[in-house]
């Protein structure tokens, strides 16, 4: 299966196009699938939320809204957990099997990141999610910019691309 990766323009543009079609949010809160972190789920590698996210308080406080909070990583390494990253390409490329996420103890994770990217979608589709509010840098939920590779030395380095569940919700 093709996984496209669609420029960050044409998204918003789809955003829009389809927000045209969608209910008064006034009248229906738009489910709005959310990184559970920034939700203030204490799901992030060391057991925290990896907050404080003020501006994520102000949007979850929107009554027009109902959050969908979901964490690949937690549902597939649980939590505390090492932590996650990308070796060899971005979420695209370990859908495609291409890429490794690989612990930072070496363990190659990337079929139970997979699997939990599959439930993740499964969740948005079920919930009817409109759209997803994602915690860049993570390998399961960037979207922007990601660690290419193991973050935790001291030549660390970074690439544009999509974590593994971001790429898995981006080509439902
Ligand atoms: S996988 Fe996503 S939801 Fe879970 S801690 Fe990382 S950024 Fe947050």
């Amino acid at each position: 299966m093709r996984h496209p990766r669609p420029p960050p323009r044409s998204r918003l543009e789809a955003l829009r196009d389809a927000s045209r079609t969608w209910s008064d949010p006034r009248e229906a809160p738009w489910p709005v699938m959310f990184s559970g972190s920034l939700a203030g789920l204490r799901c992030g590698v060391d057991g925290t939320d990896n907050g404080p996210h003020p501006l994520m308080q102000r949007l979850l406080a929107l009554r027009t809204l109902r959050a969908v909070p979901f964490c690949p990583e937690d549902l597939a390494l649980g939590t505390p957990r090492c932590m996650p990253d990308l070796h060899g390409g971005d979420g695209f490329d370990a859908l495609e099997g291409r890429a490794h996420v690989r612990l930072d103890d070496g363990r190659d994770v990337t079929d139970a990141l997979i699997r939990a990217a599959g439930v993740m979608v499964e969740t948005a589709l079920r919930e009817r999610v409109r759209f997803a509010v994602l915690m860049d840098m993570s390998a399961a939920c960037g979207t922007q910019v990601i660690s290419d590779g193991a973050r935790g030395v001291s030549d660390r380095r970074y690439q544009v691309g999509f974590g593994v569940a971001a790429a898995a919700l981006a080509g439902c």
